[in-house]
Parts: C-alpha cells; structure tokens; sequence
C-alpha cells in the first residue's frame, strides 16, 4: 500500500471535543444550544442515526430531544410537530430523518423548517445561500469532508476534484464546497460516460454513489486524493459495511485515502 490514511476518527473527536468547549462557552453565558431530532416511523437504519444524534448532542452538553412519530403520520401531523419546534426557543436545530414513510412529502417538510434553524442545510434558502456564496448552514457530510481534507493539509484551490453523485444531501453540497475553495469541480452522475477516464483526471475524487467497492484503482490517478463518502451492506455479512471505494486496489495508487469504516462516517455526526 502507497496512501496515506486519512484518520476520520481522530479528527471526528477533534471536532468534538470543539463543538463541547463551544457549548459550554455559550452555556457561561446562559444559553444552552437545543437540537431536536424527528424520527417518523421505524427504520431500523433511521432508528440507530437517530439515537447517535440525539446521544451525541446530549454527550457534548447540549439540549437534546428525539421526537418519535408512528409511521402511520400525515403528513399535517409532522408538519405540525416541525412548527412547533420552530417556535420552541429552547430548540435551535432541527434534524428531520430522511427516508420519512412512504405518502409523506420530504420536500414540503423541509420546506417548513425555519432556515435558521436547519441545521440538515437542506432548506431551499441554505441550498442558494451555499451555491452564492452567503453564509448559511451547511450539509454536514460535505461540511465533514472539507474538515478532513483541511485536517490533512488538502487545499482544493486550483485543484481538479470530481464528485461522482449528484443527490442533494452529498453530491451537489460537496461540489459546491470544493468550488467555494477554488477548486474546478466535476461532477459525475450515472449518465456520464467514460466515468474512469473522468475519474483519473482528478486531484481530489470524491465518491458518493451507494455502489459497493465501484471505485477501483483504474479510476485513480496515482498521488490523487481519495474521499469514500459510500456507506455499503457487504452482502452475506451482517454488519460489515464498506465504501465506493475499493480500498484495497484504490490505496496502492491513491496519496491520500479515507477508509470505511472510520473515515467520513464518524465525521458526519461530529
Ligand atoms: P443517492 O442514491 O441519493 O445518489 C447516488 C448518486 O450516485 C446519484 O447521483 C447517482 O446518479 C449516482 N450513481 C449511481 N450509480 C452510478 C454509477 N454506476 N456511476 C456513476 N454514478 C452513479 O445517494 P446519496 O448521495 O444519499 O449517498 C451516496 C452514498 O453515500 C451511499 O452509500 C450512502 O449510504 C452514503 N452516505 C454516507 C454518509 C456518511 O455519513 N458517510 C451520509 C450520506 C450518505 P443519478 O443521479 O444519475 O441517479
């Protein structure tokens, strides 16, 4: 193996140990940061980043609340819980899980959360702000990846990154990112053609495609940095998760890798 590890751990428990001293600063001043985290159904996947939300926050001394629904909601039931949360003064963040059940409409949920307060930086009005350049809240898996390659002394000014994925919660917020740091940003979807030959142009490549171990060392150019956002089931394993990225081809011709797991999971969170 040529690459360097890239540490998501380590640098996930920096952040961490930040996000404790920053709430506990404004707490001496006499406000404690609330998140609210809205659960709607029983997804056993949904279920467990829930909980690692609401417990995260409560560990690093914020308010935390996890708002459980049954799957059989309407959609004005959770609208009117979204509401509520935001004129709740106590409630600053607001974390509605995706998927919600089937019938319910995502987009109008998002829709009525108070942009301040959308800390998915999901909301139309943090999407625009994002891609003008505004200050605004950030989607926290690109957010998480930019910390890393920051951790790790990656400028992307000048650079070549190529996202493969376009969904709005990684693909486009991580091209928007890299693009605000100056670098020239491709963005791959699954009607590009070539897609290798796209891929092995790239200084920074970022895969965020939901395909077990795609990615492999043809893709890469070599001393390219690797960025493995894919969080995949390994079939026949019951909790074996592995990436996009094939990391044991990809890390014999990668500078910089992220491997999964303890690469840009524990980050998202953070
Ligand atoms: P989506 O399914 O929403 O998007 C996948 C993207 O990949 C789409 O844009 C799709 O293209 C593209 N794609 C699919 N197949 C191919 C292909 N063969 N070649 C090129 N592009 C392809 O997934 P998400 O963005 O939500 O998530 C991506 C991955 O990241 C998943 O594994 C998910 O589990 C993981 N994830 C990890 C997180 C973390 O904390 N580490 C957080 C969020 C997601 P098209 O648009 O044309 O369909």
């Amino acid at each position: 193996m040529t690459a360097g590890i890239i540490d998501g751990k380590q640098v996930a428990a920096q952040v961490q140990e930040e996000v404790a001293r920053e709430v506990a600063a404004l707490k001496e001043k006499g406000l404690t940061p609330g998140l609210a985290v809205v659960l709607v159904g029983d997804d056993p996947a949904s279920q467990v980043y829930t909980a690692n939300k609401e417990r995260t926050a409560r560990e690093l001394g914020m308010h935390s609340v996890l708002h459980r629904l049954p799957a059989t909601s309407t959609q004005d039931e959770v609208a009117e819980l979204v509401m509520q949360l935001n004129r709740d003064p106590a409630i600053h963040g607001i974390l509605v899980q995706s998927p919600l059940p089937k019938g319910l409409d995502m987009d109008a949920i998002i829709r009525l959360i108070d942009p301040l307060k959308d800390v998915d930086g999901f909301h139309p009005e943090n999407v625009g702000r994002l891609w003008t350049g505004q200050d605004g809240l950030v989607p926290c898996t690109p957010a998480g990846v930019m910390r890393l390659l920051d951790a790790y002394g990656v400028d992307p000014k000048g650079k070549h990154a190529v996202v493969v994925g376009r969904s709005n919660i990684v693909g486009k917020p991580m091209a928007a990112l890299l693009l605000a740091r100056h670098a020239t940003v491709t963005i791959c979807h699954s009607r590009t053609p070539d897609l290798p030959e796209t891929c092995r142009r790239a200084d920074i490549l970022v895969a965020a495609v939901g395909k077990l171990q795609m990615i492999t060392a043809e893709y890469i150019k070599p001393g390219a940095v690797v960025i493995d956002v894919g969080i995949n089931p390994v079939p026949g394993f019951k909790k074996r998760i592995r990436g996009d990225v094939d990391f044991d081809s990809a890390a014999q011709v990668a500078g910089l890798i992220t491997p999964v797991p303890g690469g840009v999971g524990p980050m998202t969170i953070a």
